[in-house]
C-alpha cells in the first residue's frame, strides 16, 4: 500500500510517474514557473528513463532485466536530487506552482524503477533481486532523508505554507500544500538544529533498543517452547503433530521428548485440541510469561525504555505524547478519540465475555467436571460448543467456489451492479509470472478506465498475505490511468483438477477487489493524494466494505455453484458460516480490544509517567492497571500480546505503535457502511454510484470525516459493528 509523499522515504519515491515528454497544463491562474535550465537536470537511461509504451502505460516486463535496476534507481535518485536542487535554486519568490507543485512532479524515473521493483521483490522475487533490496533500501531511505530534512527546500514550503490563506486554492492543492509541509515538519524540519541532534540520538537508541527487542522476544520465543515427556501429555493431536513435536524436541537436545514450539500470540493454535488440561495450562504460561520471567530473555526494561524515549521524542516535536505525534495524519487524529472509541466497545465486551465464560463453566460441569474455566481451557471448551451449534463442514463449502466463476462471475458481477463496470480479458500484456491473467476495465460510460492484474497463487518466490498495489497511479497531472495489481496466496490445485478456494480466500479475493476499486475509481489531480494513498486507519476500510457482496444472496447465487452438479449454495449453509463468526467474540474480538488498548495506553504517556515505569514489576503493574481499569474480564481472556512480546509495536522505531486500534478503526466505519447500503436497497447502482462519488474516488484529498458525513449522512457509530460481532442485539430502530 502506498502511502503518501514525503511521510516515508519510501512513499517519496512512489508519489509519482511520468508520461514522457508531457508537459503540464495545470495551471489554474497560478503563477507561471520559473524556468529551470533543462541542463540542469540529468537525463537518465535505459528503460525505466521513459514511461512504457503499452497500452496505459503498463510495465514491459519482456523489456526489464535484473541488471537495470541498481543503475536505474541510481539515476532516479540523482535525478530528483537535482530536480530539488532546482526548485531551491529558482530565483522566484516561491510559489504554490513552482515549489509543492515542482515537487510533486519529482523523482518520476525514480517512481517507475520502485514500483516494479517493490511489486517483483513482493510477488516473484529471486536471490538477487533480495540482494539489491538489502543494498538499495537504506540508500532510499537516506534519499527520502535527504528532501524531507532539506533545510532549504522546507524554507520555500513553509513560505507557501504561510502564505495559504492569501492564495485561492481548489481543496485538493490545499490538502497537498498541507500534507507536504506536515510531511516535513513531522520528520523535524522545524526543530532547531539542538533538537535535531537529540532527535537522531533518540532515533538511533531507538533503533538499537527496538531491534533488540525484537531479537530478545525472539530468542525467548523459541527458549520457551513447551518440553513434555511423553506422548501422552500431547493427547488430542495428530499423528503428525505429535511426530513434529518430536522431531523438534530431538533438534533441541531433548531426544526422546516432546516440544511445542510458541506462536507469537499469547494463544496457541494447538491448545485447543489438547485434552489433558495439566499441559494446556503448562503450554499456557509458558506462552505468557515467555518475556517477563526475569531471565536473560526478558524484555520488560526495553519495553519501558523504548516507551520513555518514544514519550521524549514527541515533547521534542512539542506533542503530548507519542501517540499525538504519530497519529497526526489518521483519521482519528488524536489518541483520546482512539481510547474513547475503543472504550465505547467495553461494556458490551465484558458483558460478553462473562456471559460466554458462563455457558463454557455449564458445559464443564455438565461433563462432571469440578474446575471453572481458565484461558487454557476456554477455546477447548468455545470448540466444542461452536461445533455442537454451528456444526458445518468446510469441505462441503469449498466446492461451490471456482476461481473464475469466484472473480468473474462474483468480485466482477457485483462491481458490475454497483458501478457500472465491465472487464475484459486481455492476452497481450506482457506479465511477471504465468499465472498472471489481466483484464481491461470499462467505466460506466463504456470507457477504459483501468487495467487490472491478478496473481492469485502461492509460489516461492512470493511472500505470504494479499496485497493491492499500483503499477500506474491515477493522476490527472500526469494524464495518467490507473495499473493495479491484486496479489493473493491461494494453495493452486494440481494440474488438471478444477481450481476451488476455500470461503476465507473467497473473502480475501473480494476485499482486495475493494482496494483495487479505491484504485481504479480514483479521481485526482496529484499522485501522491490519489485512489489508495489515505490514512493507515482508513484504508482498510473501502476493501472491507468490498466484502459484503461475498455473502449477499444476488451476488453469491450468481458464482457459487457446485462443480459437479451446478447445484447453487444452500443459503442454510451461508448461515451457518455467518452466524459461527459472531461466536466465541468476548474472547477473539476482547484479545483484539484488549491488545489495541495496551498499545494506545503505552503510546498516551507523557515524558514524566513514562518515566515513572521504571522497573519489571511496573511495567507489569502498568499493563494489569491499563486493562483492569477497563472492566475486562484480562484473567479469563488475556489480551492478544502482552506489553513483553507485543512485535507490532516494540520492534521497530515506530512500526505499528499507536496504530494497532487501526483494524477495529476500519472496521467500524466498515460494518456501519454495510448498514447504510442495506438500509437503502442493497446492491444497486444509486447506492454504488453514491459511494464512488463521496469515498471511494476522493482518495486522500479530504478530511475522512467529512467524507463519511457525505457518504452516511451522519458520523460513523460502532453499534454495527458490535451488532455484526453478536456483542449486543440488533435494534429494532
Ligand atoms: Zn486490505
Amino acid at each position: 500500500m502506498k502511502s503518501r509523499l514525503l511521510t516515508t522515504a519510501a512513499s517519496t519515491i512512489l508519489g509519482a510517474t511520468l508520461l514522457s515528454g508531457c508537459t503540464t497544463t495545470y495551471n489554474d491562474g497560478m503563477e507561471t514557473t520559473t524556468a529551470v535550465p533543462a541542463a540542469a537536470i540529468p537525463a537518465g537511461t535505459g528503460y525505466f528513463a521513459a514511461d512504457s509504451t503499452l497500452p496505459f502505460h503498463a510495465p514491459d516486463f519482456t523489456k526489464i532485466s535484473e541488471d537495470d535496476y541498481i543503475p536505474a534507481f541510481e539515476q532516479g535518485m540523482a535525478i530528483q536530487q537535482a530536480e530539488v536542487q532546482a526548485i531551491i535554486d529558482n530565483p522566484a519568490a516561491p510559489t504554490f506552482e513552482n515549489t509543492i507543485v515542482a515537487l510533486e512532479k519529482s523523482g518520476r524515473m525514480l517512481g517507475r524503477v520502485a514500483t516494479v521493483f517493490f511489486a517483483l521483490t513482493g510477488s516473484n522475487t529471486t536471490d538477487r533481486l533480495d540482494e539489491i533490496n538489502a543494498e538499495i533500501s537504506p540508500r532510499l531511505s537516506a534519499h527520502g532523508d535527504s528532501i524531507n530534512l532539506n533545510p532549504a527546500l522546507f524554507a520555500r514550503v513553509k513560505a507557501v505554507y504561510d502564505n495559504r490563506a492569501a492564495m485561492s486554492m481548489t481543496v485538493e492543492d490545499a490538502r497537498l500544500l498541507e500534507e507536504t509541509y506536515k510531511g516535513m515538519a513531522h520528520a523535524g524540519a522545524l526543530l532547531t538544529d539542538a533538537q535535531r541532534e537529540q532527535v537522531k540520538a533518540i532515533n538511533t537508541e531507538l533503533s538499537t533498543i527496538t531491534t533488540e527487542f525484537g531479537q530478545t522476544l525472539r530468542a525467548a520465543t523459541v527458549e520457551n517452547a513447551l518440553i513434555v515427556d511423553s506422548a501422552d501429555q500431547l493427547a488430542g493431536l495428530s499423528d503428525a503433530e505429535i511426530s513434529a513435536a518430536a522431531k523438534l524436541a530431538a533438534e533441541k537436545g531433548h531426544e526422546g521428548k516432546f516440544a511445542i514450539a510458541l506462536q507469537n500470540t499469547t494463544r496457541h493454535p494447538q491448545m485447543p485440541g489438547m485434552t489433558d488440561r495439566d499441559t494446556r495450562e503448562k503450554l499456557f504460561w509458558a506462552s505468557y510469561h515467555r518475556a517477563d520471567n526475569g531471565g536473560e530473555n526478558d524484555t520488560r526494561m526495553m519495553v519501558a525504555r523504548i516507551a520513555k524515549l518514544r514519550a521524549q521524542k514527541a515533547a521534542l516535536f512539542g506533542a503530548p505524547d507519542w501517540a499525538s505525534y504519530t497519529m497526526y495524519d489518521r483519521m482519528a487524529k488524536t489518541p483520546a478519540t482512539a481510547l474513547g472509541f475503543m472504550e465505547q466497545m467495553v461494556p458490551a465486551l465484558a458483558t460478553t465475555q462473562r456471559r460466554e465464560a458462563a455457558e463454557i463453566n455449564a458445559m464443564i460441569a455438565a461433563e462432571g467436571k469440578n474446575f471453572s474455566v481458565q484461558p487454557w481451557d476456554w477455546n477447548t471448551y468455545a470448540e466444542k460448543i461452536k461445533a455442537d451449534r454451528y456444526a458445518f463442514d468446510e469441505s462441503l463449502v469449498k466446492p461451490y467456489f471456482q476461481i473464475d466463476n469466484v472473480l468473474e462471475k462474483g468480485v466482477f458481477y457485483a462491481a458490475n451492479k454497483l458501478y457500472g463496470l465491465r472487464f475484459e480479458k486481455r492476452t497481450d500484456l506482457p506479465v511477471y509470472h504465468p499465472d498472471v491473467t489481466t483484464y481491461t476495465v470499462f467505466d460506466r460510460d463504456g470507457s477504459e478506465l483501468a487495467i487490472f492484474y491478478f496473481d492469485p497463487y502461492q509460489r516461492p518466490s512470493k511472500r505470504g498475505g494479499a496485497w493491492m498495489s499500483n503499477f500506474v497511479d491515477q493522476s490527472h497531472m500526469w494524464g495518467t490511468k490507473p495499473v493495479i495489481y491484486n496479489v493473493l496466496n491461494i494453495a493452486k490445485a494440481p494440474d488438471g483438477e478444477v481450481q476451488l478456494v476455500d470461503f476465507d480466500n473467497v473473502e480475501t479475493m473480494f476485499h482486495e477487489f475493494g482496494h483495487a476499486l479505491h484504485g481504479m475509481f480514483a479521481d485526482q489531480q496529484y499522485p501522491s493524494l490519489s485512489g489508495t494513498a489515505t490514512a493507515r486507519d482508513f484504508v482498510e476500510y473501502p476493501s472491507q466494505v468490498n466484502e459484503m457482496w461475498a455473502t449477499y444472496p444476488e451476488v453469491l447465487q450468481h458464482y457459487a455453484q457446485h462443480y459437479k452438479t451446478g447445484e447453487t449454495i444452500p443459503m442454510e449453509l451461508v448461515e451457518k458460516i455467518q452466524a459461527a463468526a459472531k461466536f466465541n467474540q468476548g474472547y477473539d474480538f476482547g484479545e483484539v480490544v484488549e491488545a489495541a488498548l495496551l498499545d494506545m495506553k503505552w503510546h498516551a504517556l507523557s515524558p514524566e509517567q513514562a518515566a515513572a515505569i521504571d522497573t519489571p514489576e511496573k511495567v507489569d503493574e502498568f499493563e494489569r492497571k491499563s486493562l483492569k481499569e477497563l472492566g475486562l474480564e484480562i484473567d479469563l481472556v488475556p489480551p492478544r500480546y502482552r506489553s513483553s512480546f507485543f512485535n507490532h509495536i516494540f520492534s521497530s522505531p515506530a512500526g505499528y505503535s499507536a496504530g494497532y486500534y487501526s483494524y477495529l478503526w476500519t472496521e467500524m466505519l466498515d460494518k456501519d457502511s454495510r448498514k447504510w447500503f442495506l438500509d437503502n436497497g442493497g446492491l444497486t447502482r444509486e447506492n454504488g454510484d453514491h459511494y464512488r462519488a463521496t469515498v471511494i474516488s476522493r482518495g486522500g484529498t479530504m478530511d475522512y470525516f467529512d467524507m463519511f458525513q457525505k457518504f452516511a449522512g451522519r458520523q460513523p457509530d460502532v453499534t454495527p459493528m458490535l451488532v455484526s460481532r453478536g456483542l449486543v442485539e440488533e435494534d429494532a430502530e
